[in-house]
């Protein structure tokens, strides 16, 4: 393992040289959850992702979230939306919509899956008790990076996460000499994959949604991985391999091992198409700590309690790259890689080639408004 220490402070400008969307949202403070205690007495505790009880899923024909338990009705939510339980009162559950706000759900109007049995990767994981959760970047009004021809990094990072969800949820064998995945019972298929953002789900995946809602689905369901699907921004040199960066959590164990596993998998699944890209000086495994509080820059990665990566596969603005993500060969390589990466994560105690150490970042971030956010609504 090769340890590279960058003593680099960046300023990242908003839409140039780095995501911004991804980096975007600096909020620090945790949503506050209500709790009952045993005495009775309700009190105001930031959110432990060990107390929190699993995902509720909005049944066909939709449901209604509350403001309080039992109290006003504040919306119809639509089928399919999955929201992250942070807590329970009675037959009420406290959950995060998708626009990261705080609401209350019945329990009797939902699906609910309960929390993973917490497993330790390695030899003898248990793949079928295995839950984890596969994020696509951005939607709805936030198309994250843009690409000629109208071209959406959003959509390239929903099919892509689709396409991994796929593969998650069939049992395969690989063949590690080449990579090479196809249908078998050496790898089973995994207990749960659940998407922030599914072509199946509402809006055919084409929500806006926080995230702080998307860490909460990990956290709540102690998830054994959060994968955030992405593709880049902002090309300035030109490079000898695949540009592809997989940003790891700072604070939480194993977020590291995930991610250089998953690079040392994606060069392999990038590298046929191309003997020379466009790209940057971000490559391979990368962590970027905030120069300011010494926490994780990116608000995903930072809010997650489980191993968890940010992977940007390919710049969606670099022609030649753009191209390659219309495709579906490239888009299936790109989710076999991530599915390599985790596998191996997963039933070995193996570490890639590189973990490059964090980076002090003093980032200047774009950031949307996240008041014209709008939960996905039940027609
Ligand atoms: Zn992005």
């Amino acid at each position: 393992m090769i340890r590279r220490f960058i003593p680099l402070v960046i300023t990242c400008l908003a839409l140039s040289g780095c995501d911004a969307i991804t980096g975007a949202d600096l909020t620090t403070t945790t949503p506050p959850v209500t709790e009952t205690t045993p005495a009775g007495e309700t009190s105001t505790t930031t959110a432990s992702p060990n107390s929190t009880p699993g995902l509720a899923i909005v049944p066909t024909g939709g449901a209604s979230l509350f403001a309080a338990p039992a109290g006003e009705p504040l919306q119809s939510v639509h089928e399919g939306l999955i929201l992250p339980v942070l807590s329970t009162e009675g037959p009420w559950l406290e959950v995060m919509d998708s626009c990261s706000n705080v609401a209350w759900v019945s329990e009797s109007q939902m699906q609910v899956v309960p929390r993973a049995n917490p497993q330790s990767p390695g030899t003898g994981f248990d793949l079928s008790q295995s839950v984890v959760i596969v994020d696509a970047g951005h939607g709805g009004r936030d198309w994250g990076a843009p690409g000629p021809d109208g071209t959406r990094e959003s959509f390239f990072n929903l099919d892509i996460a689709d396409r991994l969800r796929d593969l998650l949820l069939t049992s395969h064998d690989v063949d590690w000499a080449t990579g090479r995945i196809t249908p078998g019972e050496t790898y089973s298929a995994i207990g749960g994959a659940y998407m922030t953002r599914d072509t199946e789900g509402p809006d055919e995946g084409d929500f806006e949604a926080g995230l702080a809602y998307r860490a909460a689905m990990a956290n709540s369901v102690g998830a054994d991985a959060l994968l955030s699907i992405h593709n880049n921004t902002g090309t300035d040199r030109t490079l000898q391999d695949p540009p592809r960066a997989v940003f790891y959590a700072l604070t939480v164990e194993g977020s590291d091992r995930l991610a250089s596993l998953i690079d040392e998998e994606l060069f392999r699944s990038f590298d046929p198409f191309a003997s020379e890209w466009q790209g940057s000086a971000i490559q391979g495994t990368a962590s970027r700590m905030d120069v300011e509080t010494g926490g994780d820059f990116y608000g995903l990665l930072r809010r997650s309690a489980v191993p968890a990566v940010i992977i940007e596969g390919v710049y969606v603005t670099d022609p030649t790259q753009n191209m390659l993500l219309q495709t579906t060969v490239f888009r299936q390589a790109y989710a076999e890689g991530v599915y390599r990466g985790l596998i191996r994560f997963l039933t070995t105690d193996e570490v890639g080639s590189v973990i490059n150490e964090p980076v002090p970042f003093e980032g200047n971030v774009g950031s949307p408004s996240t008041s014209s956010c709008v939960v996905p609504e039940q027609p």
